[in-house]
């Protein structure tokens, strides 16, 4: 086993596979991202977690984990907040606006005011240095039984939590009714949200093999999504349309 590097990618870290949007396979392993700029920390706590059945991914610094959370699909976070290129509090602070990921704060005991921020900006837990790895180890696990807390194929979008797997929608809380094909309208968008998708990949994805169905055929579903998701359907904050390319799902 390659030891753990703060000064390596996360990718050449995990000696993982890309894994789809998807969340954790019965059976799986939960993923670990350890955000942790200490060496002697992250070598340990690899090693510890790796033997307690968790795949550990690793990130020296805020934009390492950036990049790790772009590429791969992480069950949990365990944040440090002292980061040579800030704190990890800005990064609780982003996954909490754009996934449900949870988020184990580590702080050093000297600085427990960054755990009462930390728990304000929603993470999970929080642990102070120096923290026992059994300590740390169940923890972890509550945090990952708690529901809802593993499912990273949530999305939530503004006022909608979209829930991949389950395939629901809730709108303010509200279960919204949808058919087949406008949830897997809004999934292949809220699979790719911020970005934009062409409208010959809506129409591939959710009518392949079809003939009949044609670039208006899209655009129902688009209006019928808009009148059941946005607050005013001809002012769309959610479903956007990218002239002349497609659309796009914005929160
Ligand atoms: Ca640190």
């Amino acid at each position: 086993m390659a030891p753990l590097d703060a000064d390596r990618s996360p990718a050449v870290l995990a000696g993982a596979t890309s894994r789809s949007g998807s969340g954790p396979e019965e059976g799986a392993q939960p993923r670990i991202l350890v955000v942790e700029d200490e060496p002697g920390y992250v070598e340990a706590l690899a090693l510890g977690l790796r033997v307690e059945g968790f795949e550990v991914l690793g990130a020296g610094t805020l934009a390492d984990a950036r990049a790790a959370l772009a590429q791969f699909t992480c069950d949990l976070v365990l944040l440090d907040v002292m980061l040579p290129d800030g704190s990890g509090l800005d990064l609780c602070r982003e996954l909490r606006a754009t996934t449900r990921t949870p988020v184990i704060v580590v702080s050093a005991r000297s600085q427990e005011v960054d755990v009462v921020v930390g728990l304000e900006l929603g993470a999970a837990d929080y642990v102070t240095k120096p923290y026992r790895l059994r300590e740390l180890v169940a923890r972890i696990r509550s945090v990952l039984r708690r529901p809802g807390a593993t499912d990273a194929s949530r999305v939530a979008v503004g006022d909608l939590d979209i829930d991949l797997e389950g395939r629901s929608v809730r709108r303010d809380g509200v279960p919204v009714v949808l058919s087949r094909r406008e949830f897997d309208l809004l999934a292949l968008l809220a699979e790719h949200r911020g970005q934009v998708i062409t409208r010959e990949r809506c129409l591939d994805a959710l009518w392949w093999g079809v003939d009949l169905a044609d670039t208006r055929t899209l655009d129902t579903h688009v209006k019928r999504l808009r009148a059941k998701l946005e607050d005013d359907p001809a002012q769309p904050q959610h479903l956007i349309t990218v002239r002349g390319v497609g659309f796009r799902l914005d929160g």
